[in-house]
């Protein structure tokens, strides 16, 4: 602890001391590997990922090279050391301690031996994939002000590798390559306009020599768009853009001048969104690239092109030459998106026996509740049906390849309450697909949300731009309420038969916000829960077959690979993540990866629960009307991060619990930007101090309402 940690007098700001000293001054790093420590160990010192071994991937079991595994992004491994007759034999073979407790969302790659990794704050670490000896770390420095543009927890979801190098996209905007080896950075370059909201939290995928990376920003205001730089050199090759931009300017292709008339009004003045913030895949065959394009910035259609629209490229999957950036087709999954239902769910490609012939496909459970099977050669839209709940639209005409939308579900009237939810019936939580049993392996989820025309919204560059409130969805402050509303707010491991577009059998969970999905030819599949559980099911029938407390939230996707012979599951697990940040499940992050192995004997550090401070709160001084408004703005600008109803997710600090000297100083941190350097956004501009005071009076309010609750929690 350092002098500011020892002057803490409550757990928060124990937190925040960690954050500042995280923020001003990184730990000292373990001291590296020599070159000469390093060829002591059994793996290689080096790779070299030639142009062939990507393609040809799904047979190499021993190697997880991309995000998905594959191009195909499946994550079925065709190992089957570890299948239904052994995994209760399942034990820790290591674990490694991530020092960044922040949400853990990283698929790890392995490449011959060395596994590579990503944790918040854009942070790399490679370690031996048998032992979890650490080969090397690498901080690419990003300034904490910029986790104030982080929609969703300042996350990262991995890194990609091709030649010699490990590639790994910042949360302020850079694409960065790494010797893979050393770790030491070979360059550096900036892909977005950095007075712009931008972030990137995907992992970039590399495609013939070139790496590829889209970005974050679509609740704030940016226009979207995925690039391609060279692998060697980092040189920029190709930009595509989501949305077209203002029409004065000057369109970049014909492909944006055409998508322009299905815009109205004057959008760029809103950036119009339409974000690559994950999904891509790749056919080598058909050399088509695909990825996925986000919600609309703002959300309600009516503010950003009021004559209506399908407003292209947002809510597609579009496919392009990865060579050049040529559009090639794109399907619109939501037409003229009201409801932030992205595309940007995973890809997986598969070849599908449909009416007697195979059919190459693409499929993806994109947020808005429909499970698409589209041709990955044309376009075409094969099927779709609706895999959880959705009240927005009846269904997707084949004919025309749109859904039929209910009546005001674009909120038109007044407002409404709908499924999916902005969280979408399956968000980034990546499925699998097992050819062996021809199913999906979705992590579902159900949930409703109030969708509404926020009758306060003011377009404000660099926030939250939603035009949307949260407030009329907030959790009931009754405990009792709270109670009759969370068991309407599912998830569920949901094994799809994309063929049939039927549901094969499911696994309900508790709640939402399950862990990404693996698939392997032992007949099994990995899930983690928020909850704090590693599962392992059986594929055809998903009967569970062991289970591993993780001490932690598990929501990223686990590996699995080989090393020497052994085959291994791995699975980045912390808590964090939008979900984390937003709503209190009780978890708390440490950040982790666990790596498991038939027969593995290792223990996990036992968990010291901490007292938690919870400081009498300033008496309550705000008048009712004065406190609704607080709670209005709270829901605006602060819940995303600190909680619904003010009751923190447990990642970042606990309004209802700050000190007094907080209290104090409560306008130079909200409105000023006192703790800028730890990520607390600095809301000069939109909030005045007479803001600032009425969402205080709200915590105060909640702070007395909840305090015995809160303490008999803990
Ligand atoms: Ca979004």
């Amino acid at each position: 602890m350092n002098k500011l940690a020892n002057k803490c007098f409550s757990k928060t700001l124990c937190i925040l001391a960690i954050l500042l000293q995280n923020a001003c001054s990184e730990p000292a790093r373990k001291p590296s590997l020599t070159e000469a420590q390093a060829t002591t160990t059994s793996i290689p010192t080096s790779f070299t990922l030639s142009k062939d071994r990507l393609p040809n991937a799904a047979a190499d079991g021993d190697n997880w090279l991309t995000y998905g595994r594959t191009y195909s992004e499946q994550r079925y491994s065709p190992l089957t050391q570890i299948n239904t007759d052994n995994a209760n034999e399942l034990g820790l073979a290591w674990y490694y301690d991530i020092p960044v407790q922040r949400g853990m969302e990283a698929t790890s790659l392995v490449v011959d031996g060395r596994m590579y990794t990503t944790s918040g704050w854009s942070k790399v670490y490679a370690m031996d994939a048998a032992t979890g000896r650490e080969l090397w770390t690498y901080d690419p420095q990003v300034p904490h002000e910029k986790g104030a543009h982080a929609c969703c927890d300042v996350i990262n979801r991995g890194v990609a590798a091709w030649g010699d190098k490990i590639y790994v996209g910042t949360i302020d905007g850079r694409l960065i390559a790494l010797n893979a080896s050393s770790g030491k950075p070979v360059w550096d370059v900036q892909t977005t306009d950095t007075s712009q909201p931008y972030t990137i939290s995907g992992a970039p995928r590399a495609v013939k020599g070139k790496i590829l990376i889209g970005n974050s920003g679509a609740e704030y205001g940016v226009r979207g768009y995925i690039s391609a730089y060279d692998a060697e050199t980092g040189e920029q090759i190709w930009r595509f853009y989501t949305v077209p931009g203002n029409p004065a300017n000057g369109f970049e292709s014909d492909t944006m001048k055409a998508a322009a008339d299905t815009w109205t009004g004057e959008w760029w003045k809103y950036g119009g969104g339409g974000t690559v913030w994950n999904a891509m895949a790749y056919d080598p065959d058909l050399d088509l690239l695909y990825f996925g394009v986000g919600n609309g910035s703002p959300w309600d259609r009516n503010v950003r092109s009021p004559q209506g629209g399908d407003n292209l490229f947002l809510s597609s999957i579009v496919a392009v030459r990865p060579d050049s950036g040529e559009y090639v087709w794109h399907y619109q999954t939501t037409p003229g998106d009201s409801w932030d239902y992205t595309a940007t769910q995973d890809i997986i490609l598969m070849d599908l026996e449909i009416d007697g012939k195979t059919r190459k496909v693409l499929t993806q459970a994109p947020k808005n509740g429909f499970f698409y099977v589209i041709d990955r050669a044309t376009g075409e839209l094969i099927s779709a049906n609706n895999y959880v709940p959705v009240s927005w639209a009846t269904h997707v005409d084949l004919q025309t390849g749109r859904p039929v939308e209910t009546a005001n579900a674009r909120y038109e009237n007044e407002n409404e309450l709908q499924f999916p939810s902005p969280f979408g019936g399956h968000n980034w939580h990546p499925m699998a697909y097992s050819p062996d049993t021809g199913l999906v392996y979705i992590p579902a989820q159900e949930a409703s949300f109030v969708y509404n025309r926020d009758p306060n919204f003011k377009y404000s560059p660099g926030f939250w731009n939603l035009s949307v409130s949260f407030e009329p969805s907030a959790l009931p402050e009754d405990p009792e309420e709270l109670k009759k509303i969370l068991p309407l707010i599912k998830g569920r491991l949901l094994a799809w038969d994309p063929v049939k577009q039927e549901e094969a059998f499911h696994i309900e969970h508790p709640g939402p916000w399950n862990g990404g999905i693996l698939a392997t030819a032992g007949n099994l599949i990995f899930q983690g829960t928020p909850g704090g559980e590693f599962r392992a099911y059986r594929a055809d029938n998903g009967e569970q077959l062991w289970k591993y407390l993780a001490q932690t939230g598990v929501v990223a996707g686990p590996i699995t690979y080989r090393v020497n012979g052994e085959q291994y599951v791995s699975v980045a697990v912390g808590w964090g993540t939008i979900f984390g940040l937003s709503i209190h499940t009780g978890q708390q992050p440490r950040s982790r990866i666990l790596t498991f192995k038939l027969g593995g004997k290792k223990s996990l550090p036992p968990v010291k629960v901490a007292a938690v401070d919870f400081p009498e709160p300033p008496p309550m001084a705000g008048d009712p009307e004065q406190v609704a408004r607080g709670k209005t703005l709270f829901f605006t600008r602060c819940f995303m991060c600190h909680g619904d109803g003010a009751v923190s997710g447990g990642v970042l600090p606990d309004l209802r619990r700050i000190a007094p000297e907080k209290h104090a100083i409560w306008k130079s941190i909200v409105v000023d930007g006192a703790f800028a350097k730890l990520g607390m956004p600095k809301f000069q501009g939109t909030l005045s101090e007479a803001d600032a005071e009425d969402i205080r009076q709200y915590v105060i309010k909640r702070a007395h309402e909840t305090r015995p609750e809160s303490i008999r929690q803990q």
